[in-house]
């Protein structure tokens, strides 16, 4: 019998990875694909699962549907090519060209980690390794296929799938999969991340066009709960985030924004080219230290079909981000350290998202001790993750094996998520044709994902259930 199995994004918010078996009447294992191919971060208890093989060889596998290029969706496919995938990897164009410049960079990251811990002898493990290589990421680019938004695609006689847009980030898709079985025909959706509504007032600073595809017909539906449990405010963020720059600016420290690389840093450096020009902050240099956020920035600037409105016209006003002046692209490790010598108020941007890795982990622990500082959160920060422990108010934090004291303002502000609330997702499930069989919740803290069920069943009235960790849910 066709299945469905999570392993992974079950009970947290990464490490996304949903086989779909499609089975076989003798019992034996069919068609074998996994929808997105995501890497554990945050707690370590999450992260050894990395580590650990799927409960399928990663040469069984046939095919990876990926709906967007966020390293907790697409993270671990250079681990599933070593391991022995061979098999296409369908996304779109601008997913591809993300993952181009994610996949290498995360394999560097990793080497980096890893050279670090043998050379500073603060790992458990002797000698520490890579989970992948920034070479072996290259390697696993050459099994990407693209596939056009609205295209089918036949990848056994049984499952066929195309994309619809999702409206998360550049290139995001929910796959919809058509599962050919004795019974007829079933429809899956993968939601993937799911985008905001498309009202800039509520959800500002939209650099691809927003609101995900509507009037969905689905028998079984795989939908991530990230922001289950809590609501994004509903007031405009741009005077309280003018105020937090100013403010800084004025006691002359420099604001630390810690931002993923891909869609926040662009949305963030649109914003603030915007409130420069409007005259509500003072212009301060603005340094976007993180290679994959300026690459990215040139792959957003060749998908011009993926923007919104607001920022077409700002490109018209302003042309494009990497010429704007008192803005710097640091590409290289020299660029980056000097902006440790920068003694004036400064805006720093810089990945990852979650204090994870990369180079935010240097003008943090440089300038978290200065209460001057503000360190800015404008994402998700996952429980576990160094970001959460700043964004928690705590002490101190451990940077590179040691506690940096948290002494500079802390400030968030959660208006600038690329993901929808209940209240927008419940307006997107209202436009379903049919109401589905069975609805499986993911990518979620168990406290959201458990929220947003409760929720769904009560104002749905659908069959819902919290995905857990290696289930595996039968197609009926
Ligand atoms: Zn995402």
């Amino acid at each position: 019998m066709a299945y469905i199995q999570f392993l992974g994004a079950a009970g947290t918010v990464t490490g996304s990875k949903h086989l779909i078996n499609t089975g076989d009447p003798s019992g034996q294992s069919g068609f074998q694909v996994l929808v997105d191919c995501g890497l554990f971060q945050g707690p370590k208890e999450w992260r050894e699962r990395n580590w650990s093989d799927p409960p399928v060889p990663s040469k069984k596998i046939d095919a990876v549907i990926l709906t967007h290029a966020h390293l907790d969706h697409c993270g671990w496919i250079p681990r599933l090519v070593k391991e022995g995938f061979r098999g296409p990897i369908y996304a779109t164009p601008p997913t591809i060209d993300l993952c181009g410049i994610i996949l290498p960079d995360s394999g560097h990251l990793q080497e980096e980690d890893a050279r670090f811990y043998n050379q500073t002898q603060k790992s458990k493990h002797h000698p520490a390794l890579p989970l992948y290589t920034a070479e072996e990421a290259e390697k696993s680019l050459d099994l990407f296929k693209p596939v056009q938004v609205g295209e089918t695609v036949t990848l056994s006689p049984e499952l066929s799938f195309r994309f619809v847009r999702a409206a998360h980030i550049l290139g995001s898709c929910m796959a919809e999969i058509s599962l050919q079985m004795m019974g007829g025909t079933r429809q899956l959706l993968f939601t993937g991340d799911i985008g905001r509504v498309r009202d800039h007032k509520v959800a500002p600073g939209k650099v691809v066009h927003s609101g995900p595809n509507e009037g969905e017909i689905a028998d079984l539906v795989v939908m991530e709960s990230t922001y289950g449990n809590r609501e994004h405010p509903k007031e405009d963020p741009m005077p309280e985030l003018a105020a937090l720059i100013t403010a800084t600016a004025q006691r002359g420290g420099s604001v630390i924004v810690p931002a993923f690389a891909i869609e926040r840093t662009q949305k963030f450096i649109f914003i603030l080219k915007n409130l420069m020009e409007t005259g509500q902050i003072p212009r301060l240099p603005v340094y976007c230290d993180s290679p994959m956020a300026i690459k990215a920035v040139e792959i957003f600037l060749k998908h011009e079909e993926e923007y919104s409105e607001e920022t077409l016209e700002m490109m018209r006003q302003h042309g494009t981000p990497l010429a704007w002046p008192g803005f710097t692209f640091a590409s290289t490790p020299e660029e980056s350290k000097r902006i440790n010598n920068v003694r004036l108020p400064c805006v720093i941007i810089s990945s990852s998202g979650m204090v994870t890795g990369g180079r935010i982990l240097h003008h943090l622990a440089q300038r978290l001790p200065d209460p001057k500082n503000l360190v800015l959160f404008i994402g998700f920060q996952a429980p576990g993750t160094r970001g959460f422990t700043i964004k928690s108010k705590a002490d101190s934090v451990k940077i590179f094996g040691d506690e940096v004291p948290i002494r500079a303002q802390v400030a968030a502000l959660e208006q600038f998520s690329d993901h929808a609330d209940p209240p927008e997702l419940l307006r997107w499930l209202h436009t379903f044709k049919k109401q589905p069989a069975n609805t499986y919740l993911v990518h979620g803290e168990p406290d959201a994902a458990t929220q947003l069920c409760g929720l769904m069943q009560k104002e749905l009235g659908w069959n819902v259930q919290v995905a857990q960790y290696r289930q595996k849910v039968e197609v009926e």
